[in-house]
C-alpha cells in the first residue's frame, strides 16, 4: 500500500531513505533526452505551447493516428496520446481511447493490425483527462463493454466537466476539445485484481498528476498512463485538475520502495521503455523541485482521496456473468 506522507514527511524521508536529494543537482528541462520532452520547459505547458498551440494542435493532435505492434501481445496506436490494446488469449482489453476525435482511428488502427475488437472486455482509464478518455464514451459504444477507472474519475468522466477533465485550457489558444460524458460501468482502485480468464491485471492508484491516475500491471509491462515518463518527466499539473506534487512525490515514492515487478513501461504519451526503480527515481528529482517551489498552486490543493484501510483490494472478475 503508497502510504501517506505529509509534505515535510515526504522530504525529510526521501533525505534519510539515502535517495540523495540534496546532492542531486536540480533537473534541467533542457537535459532531457528525447526531442519531444524539450518542449517542456516547466511542468505545466512548456513556453513552445503557450507560444505556438494553434502549429502544434495542428501538428501533433489533429493528424490521424499511427498504428504499431509492440509485440505478440500489445498493439498500439499514438498520435498525440497512446492507446494500447492486450491481448490476453481468449479476452482483450484496451487502455484509453484517445481523444473523442481520435477514437475511431484508434480503434481502426488496432483493428487493422489484426486486433479482434470482439474480444475486448473493458476499457481501462489511466485517467480523466481529455487525451485518454475524451472518445471512451464513442469507444463503449462501439465495444459495447464496460468502461473501468479509479472511482475519483466518477464525477469528470460522468459529467465531462471542461475544465477537469483538460477539455478546456484558456492558457492555451486552440486547446477545446469535446469530451461527451459517459458513465463509468466499475470503478476500482489502489491493489485492485482485474482478473480475466488465468490473466491478472494489478491496479495502482498513482495519484497527483490528477487524483484519479492509476496505473495497470499485466505479466511485467506497467502502463503508467501520464503519472510517470521517461527522463524524469511526469504529466502537466494544474491546479484545475486538482494536480497535487505531495501526491504525487507520495506514488513515486511508493513506485521506488515497493514497485511493481516489471520490464517495460508504457507511457500514455511516446514510446514504450525498459523499467526499473531508475525511472522513479528520476522522476523523485522532478518532484523535489516543485515541491521546494511553495509559490506553485499545486502544493496547496487538496489530496486525492484514497482508498480506506476499512475497504480492502477486492478481485474484479472480467467479463461479468
Ligand atoms: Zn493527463
Ligand atoms: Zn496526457
Amino acid at each position: 500500500m503508497i502510504r501517506s506522507l505529509s509534505r515535510r514527511d515526504f522530504l525529510r524521508r526521501s533525505a534519510v531513505a539515502g535517495v540523495a536529494l540534496g546532492a542531486a543537482a536540480p533537473l534541467a528541462w533542457g537535459d532531457a533526452r528525447s526531442a519531444d520532452e524539450k518542449v517542456f520547459k516547466s511542468h505545466g505547458p512548456g513556453e513552445m505551447w503557450l507560444k505556438n498551440s494553434d502549429k502544434l494542435i495542428e501538428q501533433f493532435i489533429r493528424p490521424l493516428p499511427e498504428g504499431q505492434r509492440v509485440n505478440d501481445q500489445i498493439c498500439s496506436s499514438r498520435r498525440l496520446e497512446n492507446v494500447f490494446y492486450i491481448d490476453l488469449g481468449k479476452h482483450a482489453v484496451v487502455i484509453d481511447s484517445g481523444f473523442d476525435h481520435q477514437v475511431q482511428h484508434h480503434l481502426d488502427n488496432l483493428e487493422s493490425l489484426g486486433c479482434d475488437l470482439s474480444r475486448v472486455v473493458a476499457i481501462l482509464a489511466t485517467h480523466s483527462h481529455v487525451d485518454h478518455t475524451g472518445g471512451v464514451k464513442k469507444a463503449r459504444e462501439r465495444l459495447k463493454v464496460p468502461v473501468v477507472a479509479h472511482a475519483n474519475a466518477v464525477e469528470p468522466i460522468t459529467t465531462g466537466d471542461r475544465f477537469r477533465t483538460a477539455a478546456e485550457m484558456p492558457e492555451i489558444k486552440g486547446w477545446k476539445f469535446d469530451f461527451p460524458p459517459c458513465p463509468v460501468d466499475l470503478t476500482i482502485d489502489h491493489g485492485d485484481v482485474i482478473e480475466i480468464d488465468d490473466q491478472r491485471i494489478d491496479v495502482l492508484h498513482l495519484p497527483g498528476h490528477t487524483p484519479d491516475c492509476v496505473g495497470y500491471v499485466w505479466n511485467g509491462h506497467f502502463f503508467t498512463g501520464d503519472a510517470v515518463f521517461g527522463a524524469g518527466l511526469i504529466g502537466w499539473a494544474h491546479e484545475r485538475w486538482r494536480s497535487n506534487y505531495t501526491d504525487h512525490a507520495d506514488t513515486i515514492l511508493g513506485l521506488i520502495q515497493s514497485g511493481p515487478d516489471a520490464q517495460m513501461f508504457y507511457c500514455a504519451h511516446g514510446p514504450m521503455l525498459p523499467y526499473s526503480v531508475a525511472v522513479p527515481e528520476a522522476c523523485l528529482l522532478t518532484l523535489k523541485r516543485l515541491l521546494a517551489n511553495d509559490a506553485d498552486p499545486c502544493n496547496h490543493t487538496p489530496r486525492a482521496p484514497r482508498r480506506t484501510a476499512d475497504v480492502g483490494p477486492r478481485v474484479l472478475q472480467l467479463p461479468a456473468a
